[in-house]
């Protein structure tokens, strides 16, 4: 087991595998939403008002047909369900185990008052979508080839997204990938116990069933090609390479070993075969207030860490994570401790605490910290405070309009630079979520469609480019 970052290999003082047993790793690391059975799912359909001009719909990044997909489960068309949600999300089956709902879809239904519950839309979209995965059930064609040929940049879930519809309106698509497996943080960040087993793999496998789509993976963008090179080859391209970068805390003893990237444990979490396996400290302390962060924390939690404090600089109301994930949290052992930022990280080559000052608001509603002091004591510090686009596109670079760092795009998801489009974590607008992910590569997908029919309509030669990739 390779633990990434800048630790040992466990078994430091207080780091050690093996805090529980194979079979209690097991129980913990179950799904947190289990699938509904047939006579759950009718009742659950049934409570569905059928709203017309129905709120969930909006409210849903990729505009799924709610209501359309619980009446076919209610009249037992689940192939017709399926249909209308991937038709929407081709990342349906995902999106149902990870959507924040109850800031999406579940929170704008009308039966979500406080003397009644929404219907439970995650669940039966999950109902509807997982025995056409299971089954391999086609609910796609392709339309005439195109002769038309897109590069996408990166596998997850706005670059798959992308691809797919690309490749139902008829153009090839090649995606450039540089993690080993497609998938992106489906594959490498989600929280285990939100998708278990291989179900990001295998989600993966549907997608490309569709055909026209070659994934190129461990190929790094910036380093193996670049955009210029694909600008040639290529009649479009799709960057959609997430966050590569994780911030730093900027703070006395960063380097300690023992602090380390959130991200790269919570990769070597979803890649690990045995669970058991991994170091876990027996006093955790996490840095930040997003979903990473209460995703370290918790899974810290399930594989037996004895104390995880997740400190968070603002209030609750602040954080990146929703309600629900901090509930979730809690529930599950972790202290979330709000109003305080790192001074330092107390170390002796290992680190052994992190000096926290206490913040508040001044009258101006500036964060500040007031002088008041507190150490935590830790194994293992997790740093979560956020990441950047770590890439540069040489000499296109500068013709990429950036704010703050990510990508500006206009609402078809259309770069500055012509011919180039852009979705997902990477682009400076939308929330850093998988359905928003999806949604850009959607948006994405048909803006160039329209471009290179039109190309194709004033150009009626045959295509000749004819480069080779992967
Ligand atoms: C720990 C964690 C937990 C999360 N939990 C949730 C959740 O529960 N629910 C939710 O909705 N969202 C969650 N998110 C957010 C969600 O995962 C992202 O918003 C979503 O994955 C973004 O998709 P993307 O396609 O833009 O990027 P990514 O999923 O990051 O995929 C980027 C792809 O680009 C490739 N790539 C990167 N750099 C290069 C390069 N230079 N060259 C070639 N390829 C490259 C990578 O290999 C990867 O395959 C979570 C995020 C994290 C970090
Ligand atoms: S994709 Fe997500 S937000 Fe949209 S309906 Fe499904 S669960 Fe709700």
């Amino acid at each position: 087991m390779s633990m990434t970052g800048n630790a040992p290999a466990g078994n430091a003082p207080g780091v050690r595998p093996g805090r529980l047993s194979a079979a209690e790793i097991d129980r913990n690391f179950s799904d947190l939403h289990p699938p509904l059975a047939r006579s759950e799912a009718l009742i659950e359909a049934d409570r569905c008002y059928f709203c017309y001009d129905a709120p969930c719909t909006t409210a849903c990044p990729t505009g799924i047909d709610i209501p359309g997909f619980i009446q076919k489960i209610r009249s037992g068309n689940i192939k017709g369900s399926a249909h209308t949600i991937l038709r929407e999300n081709i990342m349906g089956g995902m999106c149902a185990r990870v959507c924040p709902t109850e800031v999406l879809c579940e929170e704008a239904c009308v039966r979500n008052t406080h003397e009644d519950k929404p219907v439970r839309i995650g669940l039966l979209q999950r109902y509807a979508t997982d025995p056409v995965l299971d089954n391999n059930v086609a609910l796609f064609s392709r339309a005439a080839p195109s002769g038309r040929r897109v590069a996408v940049v990166g596998a997850g879930p706005a670059g798959l997204s992308c691809a797919h519809r690309l490749a139902v309106l008829g153009h090839d698509v090649v995606v450039f990938n540089r993690d080993p497996k497609p998938g992106g943080l489906n594959e490498y960040g989600i929280a285990a116990y939100k998708t278990v087993d291989d179900f990001a793999q295998r989600e993966v496998e549907y997608i490309l069933e569709i055909g026209s789509i070659e994934i190129a993976n461990g190929v790094v963008f910036g380093r193996d090609t670049a955009l210029a090179e694909l600008r040639e080859e290529f009649d479009a391209v799709f960057l959609s390479v997430g966050l590569a970068g994780s911030n730093e805390l900027g703070i006395e003893n960063e380097d300690a070993e023992g602090v380390l990237n959130a991200i790269n444990y919570i990769r070597d979490l979803r890649q690990a075969a045995d669970k058991s396996m991994l170091p876990v400290g027996r006093r955790v302390v996490v840095i930040g207030g997003g979903m990473t962060a209460i995703d370290v924390a918790v899974q810290s939690k399930l594989l037996g860490a004895e104390t995880v404090d997740l400190v968070y600089r603002r209030g609750p109301d602040a954080m990146g994570a929703s309600g629900y994930e901090q509930a979730l949290a809690q529930t599950n052992g972790v202290t979330i401790r709000h109003w305080a930022k790192p001074a330092r990280i107390l170390a002796d080559k290992r680190v052994h605490g992190v000096e926290f000052e206490q913040t508040a608001l001044d009258a101006g509603g500036n964060l500040v910290g007031t002088g008041a002091f507190r150490v935590l004591e830790a194994d293992i510090v997790f740093k979560a405070v956020g990441q950047n686009l770590a890439f540069d596109l040489g000499a296109d670079d500068v013709l990429l309009q950036r704010h703050k760092g990510k990508l500006i795009v206009d609402e078809e998801r259309r770069t500055s630079l012509p011919g180039v489009w852009a979705g997902g974590d990477c682009v400076a607008d939308g929330e850093d979520l998988t359905v928003t992910a999806v949604q850009h590569g959607k948006v994405a997908a048909i803006s160039i469609d329209r471009y290179l029919r039109e190309e194709l309509s004033v150009d009626r030669q045959p295509h000749t480019r004819s480069a080779h990739h992967g």
